[in-house]
């Protein structure tokens, strides 16, 4: 039975790299990588051999085509990104969304994400949360995009490029106060991995005043926005519930 697969690959560490992946990969007729220059490095690496073809946002359509009539066959393939599980702020989507209108079979072969890497060590309320991947680039339409997020209670969760980071943060600032506990989780899995949690003010003092902490890849995970009225209930409101009770027949 021809079968798409989606599979994960490490986001730094290649040891993170499934076995099952590595076994895939391997068996299957095709492999629709992002970039297929980056992966050729991974394939080596685990002495892949497969074909690869690229598939990015500039041409998962034109692909499509070309993958149904393989899975048409028979064949099976394997759809990877450049790092962490496809689709996940990569490309992917309008391809497995076709190759299920077409009623083939997609499976995933499960691995890392930064997202999932990220709140899983940043010890923020994990039960619910919203991810956002990127911001916008430019600082206006991104504020617009905090501030509709500004009273969110559960955690985000955002992707940041080293280029943006600071911005990235100075808008949060602005609209999310500087007593907000934010987590930067940078270069998960890799030698200069840091995961930092503060305030938000001081987490921008603290990513300003070291250059080293402005590179690499990041996740940024937000503290969801107290409820309104605090935690608990307002002692005197309380007080003055307790007498229009004592009131009632
Ligand atoms: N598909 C990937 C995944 O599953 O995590 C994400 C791809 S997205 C194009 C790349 C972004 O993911 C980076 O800009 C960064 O925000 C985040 N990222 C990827 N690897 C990371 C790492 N090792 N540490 C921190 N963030 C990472």
């Amino acid at each position: 039975e021809a079968v798409l697969y989606v599979v994960a690959t490490p986001i730094g560490n290649l040891a993170d790299m499934t076995p099952r992946a590595i076994e895939v990969l391997q068996s299957v007729s095709l492999i629709a990588a992002e970039d297929t220059r980056h992966s050729a490095r991974l394939m080596a690496h685990f002495n892949i051999k497969t074909p690869m073809i690229s598939v990015h946002d500039h041409n998962e359509r034109q692909r499509i085509d070309k993958i149904l009539q393989l899975l048409g066959q028979g064949d099976s393939l394997a759809l990877i990104s450049d790092a962490g599980t496809p689709l996940i702020s990569d490309p992917g989507f309008v391809l497995v969304r076709a190759v299920r209108e077409a009623g083939y079979r997609v499976l995933p072969v499960p691995g890392c994400s930064a997202l999932v890497a990220a709140l899983c060590v940043a010890g923020l309320p994990s039960d619910r949360f919203i991810f956002e991947g990127f911001l916008p680039a430019k600082s206006g339409s991104r504020r617009q995009v905090l501030e509709a997020l500004a009273c969110e209670p559960r955690t985000l969760v955002f992707y940041e490029s080293p280029h943006r980071i600071l911005a990235s943060l100075e808008d949060m600032l602005i609209c999310f106060g500087a007593d907000r506990f934010v987590v930067l989780a940078r270069e998960l899995t890799k030698t200069f991995e840091t995961v930092e949690g503060r305030p938000l003010g001081e987490l921008l003092e603290w990513v300003r005043s070291d250059a080293n902490q402005q590179k690499g890849e990041f996740v940024v995970l937000v503290q969801g926005a107290p409820a309104p009225g605090g935690d608990a209930f307002d002692p005197e409101a309380l007080r003055v519930l307790d007498l229009l009770l004592e009131e009632l027949p």
